[in-house]
């Protein structure tokens, strides 16, 4: 958490007591979590700390890369992960567990190249939804057994 203080630092942006307790927090949400569960983690020691207060910090950890945010399928909202590099995720349909794809997969140097010089990427948040290898059984049998029959 430390590292994190110093590099928001570095990049001119003021550590507050505010940010500082919503970063403290973040450690003990888990791998992933959503702007609900740092505000009630927060709150305990903040009460007078509002959800929009967090909301607005979570979005600008995001810009500074220090989150990712994961887009929930169905309207579900989003939901955070602390990472130092940007890489895709697979979220379930069916039962919603996320998982961490490998950045490799996404190249920004070939995108820019791709894009071409009247736009540049500077970061990304990708999401591929699907089922897991635990929910596509019942999908398969629902499905009349073909593979292709899970995705619909
Ligand atoms: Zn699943
Ligand atoms: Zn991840």
């Amino acid at each position: 958490m430390n590292e994190i203080i110093t590099f928001l630092r570095e990049k001119d942006c003021r550590v507050t007591t505010q940010r500082k307790a919503i970063l403290e927090s973040l450690a003990k949400c888990g791998q992933f979590f959503s702007a609900q569960q740092v505000f009630d983690k927060v709150k305990r020691a903040h009460p007078d700390m509002s959800f929009d207060t967090i909301y607005r910090n979570l979005n600008l950890f995001s810009a500074f890369g220090i989150l990712q945010q994961i887009h929930l399928p169905k309207g579900d909202g989003s939901v955070f992960e602390i990472t130092a590099s940007p890489h895709p995720h697979l979220v379930c349909l069916s039962c919603g567990k996320i998982r961490c794809v490998d950045n490799e997969l996404v190249d920004l140097t070939v995108l820019n190249e791709a894009v071409g010089s009247g736009f540049i990427i500077c970061r990304y948040s990708l999401e591929f939804y699907g089922y897991c290898s635990a929910c596509r059984p019942a999908r398969r049998a629902a499905g009349g057994g073909k593979e292709a029959d899970v995705c619909i």
